[in-house]
């Protein structure tokens, strides 16, 4: 999936979630989106990998492209990363900042897994890759079926984004979900700070 339908998807995503716990902000909104770019740093032509070429080549030629950045190993790896620079480095008011990473990174390995190459989850578990999947739902980076899969979520995103304004992001079970999620993130991160 390309970076612009990978932003797009996320922030359809993630917008409800923002909306409805009241932490529509241009950092959250940033942050998610980076989120939903940090697994393809993996891949030298990526809107990442070409900003960080060294990064992305040392990543792409030792563990290859949707190797360890697109499994769950990654997700922690950079949720601990964040947590670190959160708790040492900002303020207090933004801790909810590597929840709203994670979040994009976790939309970026489900979105991922919807094309025809996968993900290997569970990598280093699993090296060998799977068969091209048959018969079932999924898209081609860069082709017709991903396209239209950016168009869909762009209306989806202009839909919400015109319900956000009007205030109309008010569902009190959603955000109790939100909330109880956070403060299990939030757990985690205290366990991290004083091991760190
Ligand atoms: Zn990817």
């Amino acid at each position: 999936m390309e970076c612009k339908t990978h932003v797009a998807t996320t922030l359809a995503l993630g917008l409800p979630l923002l909306a409805v716990s009241h932490e529509v902000t241009a950092v959250n909104v940033g942050i998610l989106a980076l989120g939903s770019l940090l697994p393809d740093i993996d891949h030298p032509s990526s809107y990442l990998g070409r900003r960080h070429k060294i990064m992305s080549s040392v990543t792409n030629k030792t563990l290859g492209h949707r190797g360890a950045t697109h499994s769950i190993f990654g997700l922690v790896l950079f949720f601990v990363i964040s947590t670190f620079i959160q708790h040492h480095y900002l303020s207090g008011d933004t801790l909810n900042l590597p929840f709203w990473l994670s979040f994009g990174y976790l939309c970026h390995l489900l979105e991922d897994s919807l094309s025809q190459q996968g993900v290997r989850w569970c990598w280093p578990l699993f090296r060998k890759k799977r068969k091209k999947r048959k018969k079932v739902f999924y898209y081609r980076t860069s082709t017709m079926s991903e396209y239209l899969i950016l168009v869909l979520v762009l209306a989806i995103l202009i839909f919400e984004i015109s319900l956000y304004l009007k205030g109309d992001f008010n569902y009190p079970h959603m955000q109790e979900v939100v909330t109880w999620c956070q403060q299990k993130v939030h757990n985690l991160q205290s366990i991290i700070n004083n091991i760190t």
